[in-house]
């Protein structure tokens, strides 16, 4: 049985319509991730599985049990839900303590006080909790406000965009020691956030979320080299989509020559195992490119962003049509180029096109006579 299930979920603020039809699920010890653009109505699921929203229809169920839909609503204190914010919402007039045990007040004060040293322990705060949080940086004040929704044992924690009020480099650095900590207490949480690699870092599953709608669910991995629909192949990553006919289930041509797919190549039209060279577009990632010497193929730098190890070549084909490509720093390139590239693609995705149909055909059939000369 599912640790946490969200079931047809609607939620809506007075007529406005929010969440549509929203499903997941998550097993115990999990770590998932609501990922998206701001609006999308992350936050409100989050809040509404914490109790603090009520259902317009669906279900909310812990463990098994039902605790929202339209006609039950468990209150949030008997959720057992813990919660971690942007802003850590720490008191600030109690030490670092007197926040963790803020929840144990029902414990005998010596198990309290194990508790607490227990978690300064596990959040890397050992022996600082006779200071008050205006004494910590912000990174410490997370981790603060982690360990007091850890404290009374929670069966889900869910957090809201944790790490958006620290800088870069502590946010990294603090992502990771979330994910470890969580893991290393067997917690299941939900992370709500719109950056990636926050979630990449964190989550073991990621919703992508647009519109009140879940585009897809799946691990970091799939969602990058996988990608459902056109939303989330934009969303994750970096890429650029060109026109393709496909030749069979398992190879398309385009432009850059014939890409051959470990896994089948889907025909968007709906052809099953297409035969027809029906029109595509074909996802390319900048680590589906390979910078190359001795490639014959080759493309115009037309510009270059250097990244410290990589630097990431936006590259024009001879048809004007770009691509990226991600290179190591030390092949470094002026603009205007021409350097020799390869594929390295092993499965294929490819979407609908999303222009006229008959011009697209057009389109790739001079692409491939192109490749073909
Ligand atoms: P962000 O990343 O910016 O926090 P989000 O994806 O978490 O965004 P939500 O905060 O869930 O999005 O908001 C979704 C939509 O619901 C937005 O259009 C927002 O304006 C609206 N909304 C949120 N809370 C309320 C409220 N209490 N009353 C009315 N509308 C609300």
């Amino acid at each position: 049985m599912p640790h946490l299930e969200l079931v047809d979920l609607d939620l809506a603020f007075g007529e406005q319509q929010i969440v549509r039809k929203l499903s997941m699920t998550l097993d115990q010890g999990r770590i998932g991730c609501l990922l998206g653009p701001s609006g999308c109505g992350k936050t409100t699921v989050l809040r509404c599985i914490a109790g603090f929203e009520p259902v317009k229809s669906g279900q909310v169920r812990l463990d098994g049990e039902l605790v929202s839909s339209a006609d039950r609503h468990v209150p949030p204190e008997r959720r057992r839900i813990g919660m971690v914010f942007q802003d850590y919402a720490l008191f600030p007039h109690l030490t670092i303590a007197e926040n963790i045990g803020f929840g144990l007040r029902k414990l005998e004060p010596r198990e309290r006080g194990a508790r607490i040293d227990e978690l300064l322990d596990i959040v890397g705060l050992t022996g600082q909790g006779v200071k008050y949080p205006h004494e910590m940086s912000g990174g410490q004040q997370q981790r603060v406000a982690l360990a007091r929704a850890l404290a009374p044992r929670p069966s889900l924690l869910l957090l809201d965009e944790p790490f958006s009020n620290l800088d870069v480099e502590l946010r990294e650095r603090l992502s990771h020691e979330v994910r470890d900590i969580l893991k290393a207490t067997g917690t299941t949480a939900v992370l709500v956030t719109h950056d990636q690699n926050e979630a990449f870092a964190v989550a073991d599953e990621i919703g992508i979320m647009h519109q009140g709608r879940i585009q897809q669910w799946d691990s970091p991995y799939n969602l990058y080299h996988r990608p459902g629909n056109r939303f989330v192949a934009d969303f994750i990553g970096q890429g650029v989509l060109l026109p393709a006919e496909v030749l069979n289930d398992h190879q398309v041509r385009m432009e850059l020559g014939t890409l051959n797919s470990v896994i089948p190549v889907e025909c968007s039209v709906g052809c099953g195992a297409c035969e027809h060279h029906c029109p595509v577009e074909v996802l390319l990632r900048p680590d589906d490119i390979i910078h190359d010497d001795a490639s014959t193929m080759k493309a115009k730098v037309a510009k270059k962003a250097f990244r410290g190890a990589d630097i990431l070549y936006t590259l024009e084909l001879s048809s004007g049509a770009r691509v990226l490509s991600l290179v190591p720093s030390h092949h470094n390139h002026a603009i205007g180029e021409m350097i020799g590239i390869r594929l390295d693609v092993d499965h294929v995705i490819t979407f609908h096109e999303n222009s006229d149909q008959a011009a697209h055909a057009q389109r790739a059939n001079q692409i491939a006579q192109a490749a073909r000369a």
